[in-house]
Parts: structure tokens; C-alpha cells; sequence
């Protein structure tokens, strides 16, 4: 990264002079070693007024502007504004209120139920929830992503795995609920821990919850690093009875040597594709060969998002009978999940 300064500019079209004489420098191959190399490049640009900006705050204002320009698809040129200094304001302020979240108490589980083709539920998924005191609800699609990012989720996902081992612990001295299991969502940041093994296993034996009743659900974006390692951690925690899920199936990478690799018990096919699958043939062939796919591989299928009766009674007739969506109950706290029972 460069950073050229100039002085004297007569405001944003001198900059953007300035700027395009850059790019067309890179517009001809450069000739290194008899080869021809490509180049490309992406600028951003803060035009500097004088006085009431530190040197500091107008860099890291044209740092902006150029994570705008790679984000536009890069060898372009952006100019910082306002907005972007607010949305990164934005994110840095949920990213310090973040931090003082789980100290506070503000996370909180919620779970799905998860039924079969008899209506039985078999087990829940626990989702993590942020009740923010100013903000309100903030949606585990915002905040996991900056938890990723700043590495938040290890002790987030340790509380999370924790809770639910906590759960499980009581269900298991409850005739009706002991059956049941808890889907916990791992992030790959947190399973790639050279502790993660130690952890969840040191949690089943402090919670004494039932290893075989927790399943642990992964996305195939972990799989595409050192695979190795990935099936060993699973192995090690599969040969204490822990099972694992492949959330999101179809939105990845859907690679088949994986699902042949590793020690997968479930896989669960995403939401996008149950939306329409009455009406869109695309979206049904790709959830019927899924199907075909996971029972030849000796894996349970699990749909997700199923909100209609209509689609319920589609994956029944093709041979899915595992199901979670809103038409078997939201998204619920623990003390209000079995409120029907
Ligand atoms: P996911 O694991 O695929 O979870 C399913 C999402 O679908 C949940 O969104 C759930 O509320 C939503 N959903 C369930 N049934 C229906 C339905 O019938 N219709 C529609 N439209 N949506 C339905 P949620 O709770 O917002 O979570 C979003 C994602 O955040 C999760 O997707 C998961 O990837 C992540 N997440 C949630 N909790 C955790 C956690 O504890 N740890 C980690 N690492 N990620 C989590
Ligand atoms: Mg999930
Ligand atoms: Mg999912």
C-alpha cells in the first residue's frame, strides 16, 4: 500500500485527475524478467482542508475510501464521505457494547424445536440472542460476523456451549426430555482452537451432560481448511459419543469428498432452498437429489426454514423426515419452549 500526498489540489476534480493518471498507469503490462505481469489498482481518497483534521484522521479516512474501492470490485478510484465514517463508527461502537455483553448478562439462548415425520420432536437447536439495552434485539447475523472478526466468539461460544450442556445435564434426569437433543452452532474460528477438543470435553464432564445428546453443527467453510485436521478434532470428540451437523448445506462449497471424508451425522439443508421449493423446479431438484445424497451416505436430513404445511408435506413425500421452521415453533426462551406439553 502507498500513500501519495498532494499539495495544492483545487478539490474533488483535481483529485480525481490525479487519481485516474494513477490508474492508467496500470493499465499496460509491466515487463519484469520477459514476462508481461498485470497490475491492478484501488484508491481511495480523502481531500484534506486543513486545520481541523489531525494527519492521522485524514489517512485513516482515505483507508476508508479504499476498503470502499477494493469492496466495489477494485481497480477503481472512491472518494471518503461521511457515510462511511459513520458505518465504521457504527461498527466500532456495537463492537465495544459487544464487549461488555456477556459480562452483563445480555446474551441469552433461544431454541427450536426440531420434529419428525410423526410430529415427535427429537431434539432443539440453541440460538444465540443479544437483548442490547439500547438497541433492542440484535440479530446473531450482525454480531457473529464482528465476534468472528475480533475473536468475541471464543468465550461467547464457550458460554453457549456451556449453557447447553448445562441443559442437557437437567434433561437428563427428566423421563420426557431426556431423549432430546441440543444443536449448538460452532463457529469455525472457535473449533479450529488447538483447545476446542479439551474444552467441550472438560464441559461434558463438569455439566455431566450426555455426550450423545449434544450434536455439534459446522459449515462447510471450516472444511475447506486443513481438512486433516478438522476430521481429526471430529473424530476425537465423535469417539466420545458428540455428533456433528453440516448446517447450511448447499450454500458452500458443497464439495462431495467431504461429505464422504468426514464423520458427519446430519446434514441440514438451508433455509434458501425450502422457501421455494413449490414453486421454483430448480430449487426442488436441488433439495430432492440432497436428500437421495445424504440417506445413501447413511446421514439424517434435516430441512430447514420449513414454514408451510405444503412444504412439509413436499419433503415427506421425498423422503426427508426431519424438520425445523417456524411452522413447529420459533426461535423460543427455555422456560417457554414446551408450554403446550
Ligand atoms: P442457522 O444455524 O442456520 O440457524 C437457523 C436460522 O434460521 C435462525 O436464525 C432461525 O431463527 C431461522 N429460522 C428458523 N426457522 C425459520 C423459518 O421457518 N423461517 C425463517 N425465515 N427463518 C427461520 P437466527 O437465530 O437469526 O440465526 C442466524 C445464524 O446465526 C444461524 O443460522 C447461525 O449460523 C448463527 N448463530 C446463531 N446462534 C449462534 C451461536 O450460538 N454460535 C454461532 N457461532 N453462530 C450462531
Ligand atoms: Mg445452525
Ligand atoms: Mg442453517
Amino acid at each position: 500500500e502507498f500513500a501519495l500526498v498532494f499539495a495544492n489540489l483545487e478539490g474533488r476534480p483535481a483529485g480525481s485527475v490525479f487519481a485516474e493518471r494513477v490508474l492508467d498507469a496500470f493499465v499496460l503490462p509491466f515487463q519484469i524478467d520477459g514476462k508481461s505481469l498485470h497490475i491492478s489498482a484501488s484508491i481511495g481518497i480523502s481531500l484534506f482542508t486543513g486545520g481541523e483534521h489531525s494527519m492521522d484522521s485524514v489517512l485513516q479516512q482515505a483507508d476508508m475510501a479504499l476498503q470502499q474501492a477494493k469492496r466495489a470490485g477494485g481497480n477503481t478510484l472512491c472518494f471518503f464521505n461521511t457515510d462511511m465514517q459513520t458505518s465504521v463508527l457504527e461498527r466500532a461502537s456495537l463492537e465495544a457494547d459487544l464487549h461488555k455483553a456477556l459480562e452483563r448478562n445480555e446474551l441469552a439462548l433461544h431454541y427450536q424445536v426440531q420434529v419428525d415425520h410423526q410430529g415427535v420432536t427429537t431434539g432443539v437447536e440453541a440460538l444465540l440472542r443479544w437483548y442490547h439495552p439500547l438497541r433492542g434485539w440484535v440479530s446473531p447475523a450482525t454480531f457473529i460476523p464482528l465476534a468472528e472478526e475480533n475473536r468475541l466468539i471464543l468465550p461467547i461460544g464457550y458460554w453457549v456451549l456451556r449453557s447447553a450442556c448445562e441443559q442437557l445435564a437437567k434433561w437428563s434426569h427428566q423421563t420426557a426430555y431426556a431423549p432430546l437433543s441440543i444443536s449448538v452452532n460452532v463457529s469455525s474460528v472457535q473449533f479450529q482452537q488447538p483447545e476446542f477438543v479439551r474444552d467441550v470435553e472438560a464441559l461434558l464432564a463438569e455439566t455431566q451432560a450426555p455426550p450423545s445428546r449434544l450434536v455439534l453443527e459446522v459449515t462447510e467453510s471450516l472444511l475447506m481448511h486443513e481438512p486433516t485436521r478438522v476430521r481429526n478434532t471430529m473424530l476425537r470428540l465423535r469417539a466420545k459419543g458428540v455428533r456433528f451437523a453440516l448446517d447450511d448445506f448447499g450454500t458452500g462449497y458443497s464439495s462431495l469428498s467431504y461429505l464422504k471424508r468426514l464423520p458427519l451425522d446430519e446434514l441440514k439443508i438451508d433455509q434458501s432452498f425450502i422457501h421455494e421449493l413449490l414453486t421454483d423446479k430448480t430449487d426442488a431438484a436441488i433439495v430432492d437429489t440432497t436428500i437421495l445424497l445424504a440417506v445413501s451416505l447413511g446421514l439424517t436430513v434435516v430441512a430447514e426454514g420449513v414454514e408451510k404445511k405444503e412444504q412439509l408435506d413436499w419433503l415427506r413425500g421425498h423422503g426427508c423426515y426431519r424438520y425445523q421452521g417456524y411452522l413447529f415453533g420459533r426461535p423460543t426462551p427455555i422456560e417457554y419452549l414446551f408450554e403446550s406439553y
